[in-house]
């Protein structure tokens, strides 16, 4: 498919999540960053969420548990363009029930290529960049223009 460019604006929309094996990692994370996490408008999976709130002050948009359809949830928020970046901690040492809405979380934040984080050091890096305060140009598949140029074959 063809590719067209969009702009993700400089306050951005963030998602955060973490498998419970990762959530006091991720906990340290944003209190670590919650200067720079305020500035932006936070989204969580529900106990992430409650958590995060809970012991750093920050306001985040709870949606419902991982397990329970929050991640494919945050998905269908990416592939709407309302969520601009993901960090999500996953346990790399720890099974999942919900392992097949894990994998579509992450395609679906390559599908429509925005920023992700799945340890500390890239989130680490992904939040000092510049572009984290700027506006960021990225190119996704441009559906509109395939849906025009489909032909029925009968
Ligand atoms: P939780 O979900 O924040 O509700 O624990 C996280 C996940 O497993 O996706």
């Amino acid at each position: 498919m063809e590719q067209k460019q969009q702009t993700l604006p400089a306050q951005k929309n963030i998602a955060l999540v973490a498998h419970d094996g990762k959530k006091a990692a991720l906990l340290a994370w944003c209190n670590k960053h919650s200067d720079n996490l305020r500035k932006h408008t936070l989204y969580g999976t529900s106990t992430t969420g409650h958590l995060i709130e809970r012991n750093t002050g920050l306001d985040v948009i709870k949606l419902l548990s991982g397990p329970m359809g929050g991640d494919q949830q945050l998905g269908a928020k990416i592939a709407e363009h309302e969520i601009h970046m993901l960090i999500f901690f996953w346990d790399p040492l720890a099974s999942q029930p919900h392992d097949p809405d894990v994998k579509a979380l992450l395609r679906l934040a390559a599908v429509w290529n925005i920023p992700v984080a799945c340890n500390e050091v890239s989130a680490d890096m992904i939040l000092s960049s510049p572009l984290m305060h700027n506006e960021l140009k990225r190119s996704l598949p441009d559906y509109e223009k395939y849906l025009a140029t489909r032909q029925v074959i009968l």
